[in-house]
């Protein structure tokens, strides 16, 4: 048999796009491995979404990653979803299997994995979540499926937070309200785990945090952030000061990344490898 001088393809279609560092990530991953892979970081415009997707077809691509504008829209270029995307409505993730293109999303479940990897789990739990956007959407749909008993949903536009309480309280077994956002929110007393989903204090914002009442958070809650740039953000040292557990958004994105890895090659990802080389992009080195 002859040398084959094909790699097989995979990267991310999104505008804008060209500060993403996942590329980075998982072509030090597909070295680690040895497996012949390039992840292409390609700036697809909202109009072209249909000629791209074509285009993984067409160039027989193992998958694709999606991110802004394309979450939504990509759903109707796809023959399959996972039940999570169905019910979030939005998919960063497309495996080709044989010609048919399978939707997923893996964020939430990126956020599911780096909360086990600290020793929790949502099951039975109440969780309050602010924000109501796409990040907020995945982690609330994949904690309810995961069991948690409550979910809070606090967000500044109120039809954002009611849209995602009912879709919650609808589709899912979880118990699911709102709480409007107009001033520092206190956060209820109950809550188990407490995540920042918006994207307050992500770079440069590094000062900016959350408007909440910190003294609402207690030393027996697990707070959770979102933002990976950079990862120690001010709403977590809040938290650390008051004694909570605190998970960062970099294991998030490991994690998701890693999923993606997975679903793509079929091998276990060498996530310690993706998180090294992200922290270095992110000029994070110890
Ligand atoms: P969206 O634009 O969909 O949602 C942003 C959310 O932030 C909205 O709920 C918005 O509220 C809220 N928000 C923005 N500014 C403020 C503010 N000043 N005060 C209160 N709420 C505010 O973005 P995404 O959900 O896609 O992303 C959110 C963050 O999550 C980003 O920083 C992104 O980088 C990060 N992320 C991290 C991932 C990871 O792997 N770690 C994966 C995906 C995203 P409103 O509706 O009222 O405007």
């Amino acid at each position: 048999m002859g040398k084959c001088y094909r790699s097989e393809l995979v990267g991310a279609f999104g505008c804008p796009i060209d500060e993403n560092p996942t590329g980075v990530m998982e072509e030090a991953a597909f070295r680690e491995k040895g497996l012949d892979y390039r992840y292409l970081t390609v700036k697809v415009q909202k109009e072209d979404l249909e000629a791209a997707m074509n285009g993984v077809r067409a160039f027989q691509m193992k998958g694709i990653n999606l991110t802004i504008p394309h979450k939504v829209e990509v759903l109707k270029y796809l023959d399959e979803l996972s039940e999570a995307a169905e019910i979030i409505g939005a998919v960063n993730l497309v495996v080709n299997r044989d010609g048919k293109l399978w939707g997923d999303n893996t964020d939430g479940k990126g956020f599911l994995t780096a909360l086990r990897e600290a020793g929790e789990d949502p099951k039975g739990k109440n969780i309050t979540i602010l924000g109501a956007g796409g990040a907020a959407r995945a982690i609330s749909v994949e904690c309810a499926l995961a069991g948690a008993k409550t979910i809070t949903i606090c967000n500044v536009k109120r039809d954002q937070g009611i849209i995602l309480c009912d879709l919650l309280n609808k589709r899912t077994p979880t118990k699911a309200n709102y709480v409007i956002w107009d001033g520092p929110i206190t956060i209820p007393h109950h809550t188990d785990i407490l995540v920042n989903a918006t994207s307050v204090g992500l770079y440069p914002h590094v000062d900016q945090r959350p408007d909440i009442n910190y003294d609402s958070i207690k030393a027996n809650m697990v707070v959770c952030d979102v933002i990976f740039n950079d990862p120690n953000t001010l709403f977590l040292q809040e938290a650390e000061k008051r004694g909570a557990k605190t998970v960062n958004g970099l294991g998030m994105l490991v994690n998701q990344g890693a999923l993606n890895f997975q679903l793509w090659t079929g091998v276990e990802a060498p996530k310690e490898i993706m998180v090294q080389t992200l922290k270095h992009e992110f000029c994070l080195d110890d």
